[in-house]
């Protein structure tokens, strides 16, 4: 579902954020990305969602190899991905409501369905009675809820979540965790970050570990 060969990363200024990378995730799995801050977690989780691209090597995701992909078919790919980063993008002139609506505004859902569907996901992250409510209103591990329910409204076949426990206490992180789990459940391919791997270590899944854009055991 996604393979990673020999990609190497390079921003402007020199700075190597990944080197030489190869791997595959299959379809349905769950992995955990480990690694200290600017190990080059988020850089592999945008190359996969082709917010980047890499300067040498290939990303295949879903068949679909994201190097020689026009810019224009990007957005295409995308749509099956759901993306939870790190700045939230939340929109605070929105209603909780509107905010998970947006994915579907953008492709055109029909209404019915659609209102039909961001029920279920507030429903299933449990913010379904506040979802009137401005985002302002949410507390942080609220907020993130929010969030997962925008990247799963449009039912993605693979969930990008980068640190989404990075700011959370340790129950509100569980609460979070088993939510991935229920989506792993019904068949997403998910990938996960976090800088502790304390939270990993109890789901027996693999962990691939980055330090310095590449791995170590
Ligand atoms: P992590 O998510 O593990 O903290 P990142 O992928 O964000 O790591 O960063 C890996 C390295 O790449 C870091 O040294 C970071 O400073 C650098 N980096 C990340 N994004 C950019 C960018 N847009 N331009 C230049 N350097 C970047
Ligand atoms: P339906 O009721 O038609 O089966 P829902 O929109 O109510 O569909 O979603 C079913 C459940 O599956 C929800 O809890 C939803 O959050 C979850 N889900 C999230 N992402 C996916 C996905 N990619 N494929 C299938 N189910 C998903």
């Amino acid at each position: 579902m996604i393979q990673f060969n020999q990609v190497t990363k390079r921003y402007p200024g020199g700075l190597e954020a990944l080197r030489s990378l190869s791997f595959q995730i299959e379809s349905g799995e769950l992995v955990f990305l480990a690694g200290h801050s600017g190990a080059g977690k988020s850089t592999l989780l945008k190359l996969i969602a082709g917010i980047e691209r890499p300067t040498s090597g290939s990303v295949v995701v879903s068949g679909q190899n994201l190097a020689s992909l026009k810019r224009a078919s990007v957005p295409f790919v995308r749509r099956h991905i759901g993306l939870i980063f790190q700045d939230h993008k939340i929109l605070f002139d929105r209603s909780v409501f509107e905010n998970v609506m947006l994915p579907l505004d953008i492709v055109g859902f029909d209404r019915r369905e659609a209102t039909r569907r961001v029920r279920a996901a507030l429903d299933k992250v449990g913010l379904l009675g506040k979802e009137k409510l401005n985002p302002v209103a949410l507390s942080g591990g609220e907020q993130q809820r929010l969030c997962i329910a925008r990247a799963v409204v449009h039912r993605p076949a693979i969930l990008l979540a980068d640190e989404p426990t990075g700011n959370l206490d340790r129950a509100y992180s569980l609460d979070i965790m088993e939510l991935f789990k229920s989506f792993h459940q019904v068949g997403v391919t998910i990938i996960i970050s976090a800088h502790d791997e304390s939270l990993m270590a109890d789901y027996g899944r693999r962990i691939l570990r980055l330090s310095k854009g590449q791995f170590t055991q």
